[in-house]
């Protein structure tokens, strides 16, 4: 019997994960990763608000991996193209393919705004979502019993930088979030969430369909809305905001960042062709140019093809898994290898804790029943028939209701 050919799959997000299973059993496939699990990115918004629990969109890959994919958890280093070899460092032997895809996603971009890093919150993974949590927890717990209004305000101050999707659903689930917390421990006054947008508008990416929705969210969520206004500086307990030439320093007990994602510091040790973000230009099969045998996809690519509005999205990067792996086996089994037509699948936000928006074609449609329609969207997009009965048979019966604000212990 010929022997199987390796696959070596570096990165474990929506490109890597779809790819791995696509190829399960045609070779021998290894997913490298640096987290021992998936996140579906998506719902990491109710990670947060505790309305899904982690088996259910950050499954652990040996769950969701059968006995053909080897997982080895590590960080990939770097990559010898010539010698088709990737390092993990602290492992003894190096890791070598007949095929390799290359799926690391990107990272959160401070734009070397003094403080950002040190001092806020990223939000793209599970134990972000966690400790976003507990920082709102602690700074209730800190609240003196019978405060005056205006003293707990400022001691529940929270800020969220970038009104786009990521930002809108974010902010209206930590109003929903606080709100039932006061009312819980009966604190005076209101929470106050603020969402701080550069551009002249929310949701700059989306049509005009689904705006009115988030608009309209954002308001009843009560979320203060700084749009023309730019963060400056961030220290431990306050943000420098520029709005209009004039400074302005707000105490927070928190700020989470959503301002903009760079490419993988990985992408930037490789010498492939590039476009000016960094990210690496694929041939219409996902192949790079000069190695036929190396694939790149998702968030670390640049796919020319692709509309615009798929860009740095799970729904591309899924796709792409898919004509990846189609392109693999026809490159390992002497074929032509294809292209495919990526399409929009549809756009969905959650807004808040009770409602959603989303937009099918031209329609948009919004409230608690949006908020179900996008449960039942995304279960059909989890990894694996098998988890996706799981996960959707749960929701259907133990139900989708937030956490109060305590602790998750993700
Ligand atoms: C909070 C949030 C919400 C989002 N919501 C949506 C949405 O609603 N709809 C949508 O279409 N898109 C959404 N996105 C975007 C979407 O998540 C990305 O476009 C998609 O995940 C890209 O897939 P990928 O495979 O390229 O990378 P990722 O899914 O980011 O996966 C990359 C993986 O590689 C691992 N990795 C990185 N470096 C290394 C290394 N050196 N060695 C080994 N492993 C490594 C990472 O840990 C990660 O597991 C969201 C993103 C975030 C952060």
């Amino acid at each position: 019997m010929a022997e199987k050919k390796r696959v070596l799959i570096i990165g474990g997000g929506f490109g890597g994960l779809f790819t791995a299973l696509e190829l399960s059993g045609s070779a021998e496939v290894t997913l490298v990763s640096d987290d021992d699990h998936f996140l579906f990115t998506p719902m990491l918004y109710e990670l947060f608000s505790g309305e899904v629990e982690s088996w259910q969109v950050a499954p652990y890959f040996k769950e969701l991996l059968g006995d053909d994919i080897q997982f080895i958890k590590g960080c990939v280093s770097s990559i010898d193209f010539n010698k088709r070899e990737a390092i993990i460092p602290g492992r003894n032997d190096a890791l070598t393919y007949d095929a390799l895809v290359i799926a690391v996603g990107g990272i959160s971009n401070y734009w070397g705004i003094e403080g950002a890093h040190e001092y806020a919150i990223p939000f793209r993974k599970a134990e972000h979502a966690a400790a976003l949590r507990q920082r709102m927890v602690e700074a209730l717990d800190a609240v003196p019993p019978n405060a005056a209004p205006q003293v707990v305000r400022r001691a529940i101050t929270f800020m969220v930088t970038g009104a786009g999707a990521s930002g809108v659903e974010l902010s209206t689930k930590m109003a929903d979030l606080l709100r039932d917390a006061f009312k819980r421990r009966a604190l005076k006054g209101e929470p106050r969430v603020m969402i701080v947008e550069m551009g002249d508008r929310v949701v700059p990416g989306m049509g005009h369909e689904i705006r009115e929705f988030v608009e309209k969210a954002l308001n009843e969520s009560r979320v203060e809305v700084h749009t023309s206004t730019v963060v400056k500086r961030v220290t431990p307990g306050s943000v420098i905001l520029e709005h209009d030439g004039v400074l302005e320093e707000v105490p927070v007990a928190g700020v989470v960042w959503n301002a903009g994602v760079r490419v993988n510091p990985l992408i930037d040790t490789l010498d492939l062709e590039k476009d000016k973000r960094g990210l690496v230009l694929v041939e219409p099969t996902l192949q790079t140019k000069h190695y036929p045998e190396v694939f790149v996809l998702g968030d670390a690519a640049f796919y020319p093809d692709a509309s615009p509005r798929l860009a740095g999205t799970a729904q591309l990067a899924l796709q792409q898994g898919d004509l990846a792996a189609d392109n693999i086996k026809a490159l390992l089994g002497g074929r032509k290898l294809k292209t495919k037509h990526f399409q929009e699948l549809g756009e969905a936000v959650s807004l808040g804790t009770s409602k959603a928006a989303v937009l099918v074609g031209e329609k948009a449609f919004g409230g608690p029943l949006a908020r179900d329609a996008r449960f039942a969207m995304y279960t059909a997009r989890l990894p694996t028939w098998h988890h996706r009965l799981k996960v959707g048979a749960s929701w259907f019966f133990g139900g989708t209701a937030p956490r109060p604000l305590q602790p998750l212990g993700l």
